[in-house]
């Protein structure tokens, strides 16, 4: 356990940030549980575009994400704050130490203590979690039940909330779905994290594109029938994920055949899930689900009720799957949620989530 810290008397107020491979955000915590004023910039990480090797993005992003942040601390809209919530984009283990942010610095770097080197810079008490823990935190209250979180989006992230806690190890092992392994072939789809054939390379927004464009060089003239085709300008390396959600929304054949085979495996994950430890709840969020919308669950839920869940029936399996809010404030809300229970529960911030 790290060094814990007293947070500042007086009435609470709270800066939040959220660090992932593509954007830095923060923002300020509304009254009401909300988020205001968030500004954002790109990462200087190894997402950039035209980033240099991974060997000094540690010491680059980092450098980065406490200069916004003491700008942001010093700016009228985060002046006065009593603490800083940061929600990251890899896993934390139990004592606060970081071993690996692939979308951030990559896999070579030294583990870090992201909470300690930002407390003793800011001279505020920190509040570090993982991002998709921060996320699962905004429904913590509104969801009764205990509940999954999954984010489809360029990759796959998903944890468990159960009764006031998400569900991983000391290590921050486990809510890592989108790194399961579904297809053994060597030639499966390269995952982000270097792995091959994970469902984070198959049924995130990234591998549903993927297949959907080698549907469209497999089948031209399915493809050329498509809803897809024109604005692809008749190539399937055209297609985008924007046009390809606005398809299946429209109820394309093509498209929504390419996406039901994306979506197998995951009904085969979430179906896994249930049968393992009964949850009964599934939120989505992320990009490329919210852009399909109701759609993606109607069609998940066709494809997990092909699976069967065992003990349930078809009613009581659509049931279980929900869109989450439409917004991209989930970590930044969450996080928000998070400081505000350290708060209650005790004066002491601990920063190791
Ligand atoms: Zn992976």
């Amino acid at each position: 356990m790290s060094a814990a810290i007293t947070a500042a008397p007086g009435p609470r107020h709270h800066v939040v940030a959220d660090l992932g491979g593509t954007s830095l955000r923060i923002g300020r915590i509304t009254a009401h549980g909300g988020v205001e004023a968030v500004r954002r910039v790109t990462t200087d990480g190894i997402g950039r575009p035209g980033a240099r090797a991974a060997g000094t993005a540690q010491r680059r992003v980092l450098d980065q994400l406490a200069r916004e942040l003491e700008e942001y601390l010093r700016s009228p809209d985060g002046h006065g704050a009593s603490a800083v919530g940061l929600s990251f984009a890899g896993p934390l283990a139990k004592d606060g130490v970081v071993r690996a942010a692939p979308t951030l610095w990559g896999a070579e770097a030294a583990p870090v203590h992201v909470g300690d080197l930002l407390s003793a810079r800011l001279g505020l008490p920190v509040l570090v979690a993982n991002d998709i823990t921060a996320a699962a935190w905004r429904y913590a209250e509104t969801e009764t039940a205990p509940f999954c979180l999954i984010t489809i989006s360029s990759g796959i992230g998903s944890k468990v909330f159960r009764h006031g806690e998400v569900l991983v190890d000391d290590q921050g092992h486990g809510g890592e779905l989108g790194h399961w392994r579904i297809d053994l072939s060597e030639d499966a789809a390269p995952c982000d994290c270097g792995g091959r054939g994970h469902l984070g390379a198959v049924a995130s927004g990234r591998g549903i594109l993927r297949a959907a464009r080698a549907a469209a060089a497999a089948d031209p003239a399915a493809f050329a029938r498509s809803a897809l085709a024109a604005p692809a300008g008749h190539r399937p390396e055209g297609i985008t994920n924007e046009a390809l959600a606005r398809a299946v929304r429209a109820g394309d054949p093509f498209a929504t055949h390419t996406l039901r085979g994306s979506l197998r495996p995951l009904a085969s994950a979430v179906n896994c899930l249930f049968t393992a430890i009964g949850i009964r709840r599934y939120l989505f969020i992320g990009g490329f689900a919210v852009a399909v919308g109701e759609r993606f669950v109607s069609l998940l839920g066709d494809e997990l009720v092909r699976h069967g869940c065992f003990g349930l029936d078809s009613a009581e399996t659509r049931a279980m799957l929900a869109l989450g809010a439409r917004d991209d404030d989930h970590c930044l809300i969450g996080m928000g949620r998070m400081l505000e229970r350290s708060s209650h529960l005790t004066p002491v911030l601990e920063d190791s989530v």
